[in-house]
C-alpha cells in the first residue's frame, strides 16, 4: 500500500466572528423537479475575498443564518461539504458549490423547519451570504491520487464532495478504478444523475451504482442499502476492495458507516477497519449490532464524514 499524502490545507481563512461575504449565482434542483427529497445546487461567488482558491474538494463552507433562535441568540454556522473541484465550479477559483437538501421534520404533529438548509434553498441570484472557512483537514482527496483506487459511498448530500472528488480525478487523467455507490429511497432523489451516468459511459474505469431503498427489493426480498451493494454488485465492487491500494470514502446519514463496515467484514476485508475490544477475535457474524456501532473504526484506508 502506497502512503497516503494529503494536501496542506488552510483552515478557518474566515470564521463566524469574521464572516465573508458571497454572492448566490446558482440555485437549481439537481433532483428530478417531483422528487419529495428535492435537493439543490448552490454555487457562491467568492470573489474578493480571501477565500477565492482556498477551498479543496471535501472539505466544506460555513454558512451563517440571518436571524436569531428560540433563546434570542444569533444563529450558528452550519456546515455544507464543497460539491466543486479543487480548481473551483466550472474551473473558476472564485466559485465554490455545495448541494443542500432542506432539513424539515414533523415531530409529534408540529412541523420544523431547518433553519440553514432552507434560508440558502431560498436564496436568489444576487442575494448576499455569509460565509466562513474553509473546515476539514483529512477528508481530502491523496495528493498521490493515481497509486490509489476508490469506493466513493454516498447516501443523499452525501454525494457532495464525491462530485468535487470525481470532477477533479477524471480531469486529471485518473488511470486507476473508482466505484461510486450512491444510496436513495426513490429514483427521483437521484442526485446529478445525468453527470454521474455520462461519466460512466465516457470512462470504463468509472463505475456507477445506485441503490434504490424503497422502490426495489432484492430476490430476498429485503431491501437495497449502500450497504448491500458489497454483495450485490460485488462483480464490481469486489475487485477493486480487494486490491492493496484501495482507499474507501463514505458520506452522508449518521449511522450509514456501521452497516458499510459490517459488511466489508463479513466479506473479509478488514483492512479498512479498525477494529477495536475483542471483535477481532470473534466471527463478525457474532457480533452485535451495538458492538459493531462502537467498535468498528475506519482504519487509515477509510475517510469517513458522517452527519
Ligand atoms: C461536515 C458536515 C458537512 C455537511 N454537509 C452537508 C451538505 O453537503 N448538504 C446538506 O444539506 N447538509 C450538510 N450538512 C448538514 C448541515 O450542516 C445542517 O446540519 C443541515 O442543513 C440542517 O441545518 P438546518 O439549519 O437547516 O436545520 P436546524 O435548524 O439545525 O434543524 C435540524 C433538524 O432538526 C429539526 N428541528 C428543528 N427544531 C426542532 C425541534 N424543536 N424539535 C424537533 N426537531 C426540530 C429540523 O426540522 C431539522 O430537520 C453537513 C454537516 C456537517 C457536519
Amino acid at each position: 500500500m502506497p502512503d497516503i499524502h494529503l494536501p496542506e490545507v488552510e483552515l478557518n481563512i474566515h470564521t463566524p466572528k469574521n464572516t465573508a461575504e458571497a454572492t448566490i449565482v446558482e440555485n437549481y434542483v439537481c433532483t428530478a423537479e417531483n422528487s419529495p427529497n428535492i435537493i439543490r445546487h448552490i454555487t457562491f461567488d467568492i470573489s474578493g475575498t480571501a477565500l477565492e482558491g482556498k477551498f479543496r474538494t471535501g472539505q466544506s463552507i460555513g454558512v451563517l443564518p440571518p436571524g436569531e433562535n428560540e433563546k434570542g441568540r444569533p444563529h450558528k454556522i452550519r456546515l455544507y461539504s464543497v460539491s466543486s473541484p479543487t480548481k473551483g465550479e466550472k474551473g473558476k477559483k472564485h466559485l465554490v458549490s455545495t448541494t443542500v437538501k432542506r432539513a424539515n421534520e414533523e415531530v409529534d404533529g408540529t412541523f420544523y423547519l431547518g433553519v440553514c438548509s432552507n434560508y440558502i434553498c431560498n436564496l436568489k441570484v444576487g442575494d448576499k451570504v455569509k460565509v466562513t472557512g474553509p473546515s476539514g483537514k483529512r477528508y481530502l482527496l491523496p495528493t498521490n491520487f493515481q497509486d490509489f483506487n476508490y469506493v466513493f459511498f454516498a447516501t443523499g448530500t452525501g454525494i457532495a464532495p464525491f462530485r468535487g472528488m470525481i470532477m477533479e480525478l477524471f480531469e486529471q487523467g485518473f488511470k486507476g478504478e473508482a466505484a461510486l455507490v450512491f444510496g436513495c429511497p426513490y429514483r427521483t432523489d437521484v442526485i446529478y444523475p445525468k453527470y454521474f451516468s455520462e461519466m460512466e459511459e465516457k470512462h470504463e474505469n468509472f463505475h456507477y451504482i445506485k441503490m434504490i431503498s424503497r422502490e426495489d427489493r432484492r430476490p430476498d426480498g429485503s431491501k437495497y442499502y449502500v450497504q448491500t451493494a458489497i454483495d450485490d454488485r460485488s462483480e464490481t465492487l469486489t475487485p477493486i476492495l480487494e486490491k492493496e491500494n484501495t482507499l474507501i470514502y463514505l458520506c452522508g446519514m449518521k449511522g450509514m458507516e456501521t452497516g458499510i463496515y459490517w459488511n466489508l467484514a463479513q466479506k473479509g476485508f478488514l483492512d479498512y477497519l479498525d477494529l477495536r475490544g475483542d471483535l477481532a477475535s470473534k466471527s463478525p457474524l457474532e457480533w452485535s449490532w451495538d458492538e459493531a456501532k462502537k467498535l468498528i473504526k475506519p482504519s487509515a484506508r477509510t475517510f469517513e464524514e458522517v452527519y
